[in-house]
């Protein structure tokens, strides 16, 4: 959908009429039913704009965990989706794209009321993105084959991939349908069977989309869906019989998980992790304005709540004054909003625990830097609003340096072309990172020095397209989502050699 039509269409509805007509399904799904956890236990998840619970989802544990596991096993080991025809599962998967389509909605709802995002987002980005990403591995399955090697002409080399067998998807509460589906649209496709394990703080929409996959003609135990607390994915990363756990969140998980793989079954791990990533806007940048509302968009979008912000913003001394100007106008497009009015563009943090975390930033930040404005508390009384916040500071400070995952915005200013790179490189993570010139030249050595997975030049996250992976250097992960290079993470290669004479 594009964001025209999305908009429009979200313009025409009364979302809070059809908030209150909402019915809510709490329940895991393993082996082709909803099914309370074992234990019988629920916990709440909140709607961040008014603090109120949704929804009391099964809280799953070791119990349903073991059972999800067998389930995902025993529709691998008898080859249910694996076997299928390549052209049969490219049409399942077709119409499960489709069914999301059909319900982008029903989903777009959930997602806002469950994280605060604003209701259009949801419908043009989470939901419409969800549904392309599903679409875009379907119609790979019957398109990629293997390789015949180049060997003696007594001898046929095959090189082919097939699928690991259980995998198990983590994933964050910022963008909840559209990281769950960069996880199982490609593990689908290679033919495997998924569990996945959305955040407690947004498990609405992968409950939801359980039952559409099954609609769709995805065979039971294909995928299970298992709601619950960290406890519940590091159970997951434990297990001997998950093949590979597909993970994406902090950098502090990732590095248990891939402790418990280690000490486990040896798994294969893929890891999306954090980022602090740099947004370099050099004197000779094209168009200053359209820089800034980029940058604005770069780390306000989504409550900042967002892997790849460009939330340093490095600034070339000659055009800081403009620059600040301009991205003190662009970020009140930013004021925060009801997430279910169709105008707003930022909605509300995600939990009590976020919110408090980001606003703990903005207090160091006042100490240790220049505050430019914003880092408010709004509509305390409703929801957990801040205001998007600006901060001039050096390139060392806390707020500078840690992830914040809020909006928070840290300028930084440089003289040369050696110091932003040394600046924007100085950090432990590598995810993106952008660079604003008007010279070819800067731009393309700029990109190649730039130890990030993903760069941008006049531009910041124009990350829609399915073609190109993304994901982080260093201490951001490791592997790649989206493209055909993510099929990889879910496939071994195999050689089988016959030898002929
Ligand atoms: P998180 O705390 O690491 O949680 C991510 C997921 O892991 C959630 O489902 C969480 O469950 C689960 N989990 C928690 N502890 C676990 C453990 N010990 N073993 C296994 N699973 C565990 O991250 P988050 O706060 O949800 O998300 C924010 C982070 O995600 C940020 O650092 C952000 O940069 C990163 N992120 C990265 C990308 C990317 O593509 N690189 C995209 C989006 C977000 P509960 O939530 O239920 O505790
Ligand atoms: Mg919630």
């Amino acid at each position: 959908m594009s964001e025209l039509i999305a908009k429009k269409t979200a313009e025409a509805i009364n979302w809070h009429a059809r908030a209150l007509a909402l019915s809510v399904e709490g329940r895991a799904f393993i082996g082709g039913e909803y099914c309370s956890s074992a234990s019988g236990q629920t916990f709440a998840t909140i709607n961040p704009a008014t603090r109120q619970a949704l929804a009391e989802v099964a809280d799953c544990g070791e119990l349903d965990v073991n059972r999800a596991v067998m389930a995902a096993r025993a529709a691998f080991d008898d080859g249910r989706w694996a076997d299928l025809a390549p052209v049969v599962r490219k049409t399942i998967m077709l119409r499960f794209a489709a069914l999301i389509r059909e319900h982008s909605e029903e989903l777009a709802l959930l997602e806002t009321l469950d994280t605060g995002k604003p209701i259009s987002d949801s419908l043009a980005v989470d939901i419409a993105g969800s549904a392309y990403c599903i679409q875009w591995y379907a119609e790979v399955i019957d398109k990629v084959g293997g390789e015949v090697a180049p060997l003696a002409s007594n001898l046929v080399g095959m090189v082919t991939r097939e699928p690991l067998g259980v995998v198990a998807a983590v994933v964050p509460w910022n963008f909840p349908l559209l990281m769950a589906s960069w996880k199982i649209a490609p593990a689908l496709a290679a033919g495997n069977s998924v569990i996945l394990k959305p955040s407690e703080k947004s498990p609405l929409t992968a409950i939801r989309i359980a039952a559409l996959a099954q609609a769709a003609g995805l065979p039971d135990g294909v995928l299970q869906v298992l709601p619950g607390a960290g406890a519940t994915g590091r159970m997951l990363a434990e297990h001997p019989d998950v093949d590979c756990i597909a993970f994406t969140g902090s950098t502090a998980v990732g590095k248990c998980i891939m402790q418990a793989a280690a000490q486990s079954n040896l798994k294969r791990v893929w890891l999306e992790l954090g980022g602090k990533s740099p947004n370099i806007i050099l004197a000779d940048c094209p168009d200053i304005a359209g820089a800034a509302s980029a940058a604005a968009g770069g780390v306000f979008y989504n409550q900042g709540e967002m892997c790849s912000a460009g939330s340093r913003v490095l600034v070339q001394r000659e055009i800081y004054p403009q620059f600040i100007a301009a991205l003190q106008a662009a970020a009140m497009a930013y004021t925060p909003g009801d997430p279910l009015d169709p105008a707003t563009r930022m909605g509300a943090i995600v939990d009590q625990i976020q919110y408090d975390k980001v606003l703990a930033y903005i207090a160091a930040g006042k100490v240790e830097a220049e505050h430019l404005g914003g880092g408010d508390v709004v509509m305390g009384e409703t929801g957990l609003f801040i205001t998007p916040a600006i901060f001039n500071t050096a390139a060392n400070t806390t707020i500078a340096r840690e992830e914040i995952f809020g909006p928070v915005c840290s300028v930084i200013v440089f003289d040369t072309f050696d110091e932003a790179i040394q600046i924007a490189n100085n950090s432990e993570y590598g995810l993106a990172a952008a660079v604003w010139t008007s010279n070819l030249t800067t731009a393309h050595t700029m990109a190649k020095k730039l130890r990030a997975g993903t760069v941008w030049i006049n531009c910041y996250d124009e990350g829609g397209d399915m073609n190109l992976p993304f994901g982080g250097y260093k201490q951001s992960g490791n592997g790649r989502d989206k493209s055909l290079h993510a099929l990889e993470k879910y496939t071994e290669l195999k050689s089988t050699l016959i030898k002929l004479s």
